[in-house]
């Protein structure tokens, strides 16, 4: 099977995650005792919520043991209850190499292509295939290195080291010109062995510096050198070292051995290498384009034979989908069909909506979900916080925390209001020259900035001398 060398899940998961960072940055964990799966009052990052905690426990453990994918769960909760917090909770206690794919529903509506092959895409970026790959290495202690440098084709006796100079071989030296040889012996504690090398092996072991006293480890397929450290015989060649050099022992037995290395890809990223339009290029742009179905249909079949052959395994992962009342009928029809096949992840959405109308439809339904979909969906609540816990969430959060923060009327604001307050005042205070912010800072910022119900208490005041939706405008005092 051939080196795949793209960007890993484990490493699109890094990139990925690193614009979800501020807001969450605080969140190591879902702060849950292993053993009881009880969640612990504050713990790693997470404040309260518990029974929606224990159930993300569960459903993290049941994805570990690969028992649910294929399922869909929704978070529903009034908005700054911790629904993205949880599920960015829960990514960090997922495996390096299992896949998670966050998306914002308003976002596929302005990608540049169907909606559908969006979701298809989210879908198969959360599948992930654990692929094992058997490979020749050689390893063992670096005895000598020779190489012949007559590179301009001009033969130089003295170039030529004593081992294997024949006749014959001088004389192809001298007529292949700017050709590189040279001979490469290594030994394990057991015997010895002399390989010839290539232009391509001098290069690489020129770049890695490898010299006598090395214990090395060649990639036979792809040619790749590994410098594992230097051999404990080589330990008082004080001239050759510096200070963080590492002894190993020189290996033992055949210098020769086969290998089992595993790395996890994700399908769209088999899809987008295979896709002969895209090319793997496409995944550094993330300009992917819409993939042909056949393309994806042979890549099924292929992963299924690899499967089949104990080559690869599937790693169903989890697709986060954020405002799920913003998708229409069509996606919703789409994801509840996608769920029933073979490779699917586990999905989980979170909606903040109460009784909305279905996009796409006149229907209202709860969290704006079709009946027949929320029917297979595992609902998990969250509730709001009383002050108490925003006043935890707001210490864990900005340190040191401004002497406001510990007063209860500030909490009455709810959430994310609160943590405004602390920006804005900060830039306050730090405008007349203060680094604590004082509780006057966070008065001054509360007069600049409205909640959501002091905005509807101005709307109420001054509706009239808003434009409405007719265009019209209604002066006060008739005028
Ligand atoms: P919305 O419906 O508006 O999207 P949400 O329910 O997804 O809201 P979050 O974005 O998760 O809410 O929470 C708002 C902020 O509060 C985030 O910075 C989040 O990290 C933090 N937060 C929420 N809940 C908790 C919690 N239980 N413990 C610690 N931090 C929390």
């Amino acid at each position: 099977m051939a080196n795949l060398g793209i960007t890993t899940v484990g490493e699109a998961k890094e990139i990925r995650g690193m614009n979800l960072i501020a807001a969450h940055s605080h969140i190591r964990g879902l702060g849950i005792d292993t053993e009881t799966l009880e969640p612990r009052a504050t713990s790693q990052g997470l404040v309260g919520q518990a029974r929606a905690r224990k159930a993300a426990a569960i459903i993290l453990k049941m994805v570990q043991e690969g028992k649910i994918a294929g399922r869909a769960v929704l978070m529903a909760g009034p908005p700054s209850t911790g629904k993205t917090a949880i599920a960015m909770a829960m990514t960090q206690s997922l495996g390096p190499d299992v896949p998670f794919t966050m998306l914002s529903s308003s976002e596929i509506f302005s990608l540049d292509m169907s909606k559908t092959e969006a979701l298809t895409q989210a879908f198969r970026q959360s599948i992930g295939v654990r692929i094992k790959e058997e490979s020749e290495v050689i390893e063992g202690e670096v005895v000598e290195i020779q190489i012949d440098r007559s590179v301009t084709g001009v033969f130089h006796p003295s170039s030529i080291l004593p081992v294997g100079g024949t006749l014959l071989q001088i004389q192809l030296l001298t007529r292949q010109k700017g050709h590189k040889q040279g001979k490469l012996t290594m030994k394990t504690t057991d015997m010895e062995t002399m390989y010839d090398l290539g232009a391509k092996m001098i290069d690489g072991l020129t770049k890695e510096k490898v010299m006598a006293g090395d214990i090395i480890s060649i990639d036979k397929s792809s040619g790749k050198i590994t410098k594992l450290g230097r051999s404990f015989t080589r330990s008082r060649d004080y001239d050759a070292m510096g200070p963080d050099t590492k002894f190993v022992q020189c290996p033992e037995g055949e210098i020769q051995t086969r290998k089992e290395s595993i790395h996890t890809v994700s399908l769209h990223e088999i899809d987008v290498i295979n896709s002969r339009t895209q090319g793997f290029l496409a995944l550094f742009s993330g300009d992917t384009g819409e993939i042909r179905s056949e393309v994806r249909d042979q890549i099924n079949i292929k992963v299924g034979e690899w499967k089949e052959e104990g080559k690869a395994e599937i790693v169903p992962g989890v697709l986060f989908i954020d405002e799920v009342h913003m998708l229409d009928i069509e996606c919703f029809s789409y994801i509840n069909r996608a769920l029933e096949s073979e490779l699917s992840p586990i999905v989980i959405m979170a909606s903040n909506r109460g009784n909305t109308r279905i996009r796409g439809t006149n229907y209202k339904s709860p969290h704006g979900l079709p009946l027949d979909f929320l029917d297979r969906v595992v609902i998990m609540p969250t509730y709001p916080y009383g002050p108490e816990e925003i006043k935890e969430i707001l210490a864990i959060r900005y340190t040191p925390t401004p002497p406001a923060a510990g007063q209860s009327h500030f909490h009455e604001t709810g959430l994310r209001y609160s943590s405004h307050l602390i920006t804005t005042a900060s830039l306050i205070a730090a405008k007349r020259k203060s680094s604590v912010v004082e509780v006057s800072d966070v008065e001054r910022s509360y007069k600049l900035f409205f909640n959501q119900e002091r905005s509807s208490q101005y709307l109420q005041e001054y509706e009239k001398k808003f434009i409405s939706e007719d265009g019209s405008v209604t002066f006060a005092g008739g005028a």
